[in-house]
């Protein structure tokens, strides 16, 4: 298969697309990013890397850090993490605060923000230090040592954050903290404010095409949880709209607000594109379209 020309249609699919979103502004730090950027990146199991547009240009990751800090407690920790939140879609936005009253603090998914503030509450627990976890974690396998957390994104998050302290309380009193708040709060930050490319997440991400296995060869999830993982990427890796993601593209994948995806084709690759404007769910809409291009003209999906 010629990737670089697949990844090139895909990007001709997703600029047409300009315009159709909006770039997220719940925070200032992101608000100012250039609409019109693209990029994408494919890696293979065997060690391929390819790109188009700005594959190497770092941006905000935001939520698809949710993937890392869950695969990171389950290789830490083993799944007891799986009796404090659930995994089922939400049906609801992402930063929702609706279902956690009638399931007693217990988040949907680790996924939506609520579900990933627990996640972020056991990694604490279990390394110490959460966001650095996350940050080490992707230094390691991208192999981009200057990959970290961008402090006027994590400070603007904190800032502008009353819907995460909210959840974050709200969990709290239902016991499903072991940290302090606003500790929790400030791992969560660092991890979503990580800067990466599409290049250092495609590679990042390898580790679920891989079955668990790392960069190194070294596992560090069984095969049975890197399927779960995928599986859960499938049903709620894009919020609200995962059923629309699994319609179009096909593949278990993060989104975030930054505008990335990260998408797994289990056995073969890991992808990555990214794109500013986002729709009404929050999903790039650039990159659900270059995803959508690129599995439709390979045939590469899950089903
Ligand atoms: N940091 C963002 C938030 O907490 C992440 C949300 C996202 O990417 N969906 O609201």
């Amino acid at each position: 298969m010629d990737y670089q020309e697949l990844l090139h249609d895909a990007m001709d699919a997703a600029r047409a697309t300009k315009g159709r979103g909006r770039v997220a502004d719940y925070i200032p730090a992101l608000a100012g990013v250039d609409p019109g950027g693209f990029g994408m990146a494919l890696a293979t199991v065997d060690g391929e890397v390819h790109g188009v547009g700005d594959w190497e240009k770092p941006f905000s990751v935001q939520s698809v850090s949710k993937l890392f800090s869950l695969a990171l407690v389950l290789a830490h920790g083993g799944d007891g993490i799986w009796h404090r939140v659930g995994r089922e879609p939400s049906g609801n936005p992402f930063n929702s605060l609706v279902q956690l009253e009638s399931e007693r603090g217990i988040p949907r998914n680790p996924f939506i923000n609520a579900g990933a503030l627990v996640v972020t509450d056991r990694l604490l627990t279990l390394t110490g230090d959460a966001a650095e976890s996350v940050r080490e974690f992707l230094r390691a396998e991208s192999g981009n040592p200057d990959l970290g957390t961008d402090p006027v994104v994590a400070a603007s998050e904190a800032e502008h954050g009353h819907r995460n302290a909210a959840l974050a309380h709200f969990i709290a009193s239902h016991g499903n903290l072991d940290n302090d708040v606003d500790t929790v709060l400030e791992h969560y930050y660092g991890h979503c404010a990580i800067a990466a490319s599409c290049r250092d997440l495609a590679l990042a991400g390898g580790f679920l095409a891989r079955h668990g296995t790392r960069a190194d060869g070294i596992r560090l999830l069984s095969r049975s949880e890197a399927k779960r993982i995928n599986a859960v990427l499938l049903t709620c890796g894009s919020y609200d709209a995962a059923g629309e993601f699994a319609f179009r593209v096909g593949l278990p994948g993060k989104s975030g607000v930054g505008g990335g995806v990260l998408a797994v084709l289990p056995g073969r690759a890991s992808l990555c594109a990214w794109g500013p404007e986002l729709d009404a769910a929050g999903n790039s809409v650039a990159a659900v379209a270059a995803l959508d291009a690129f599995t439709t003209a390979t045939g590469l999906s899950v089903f």
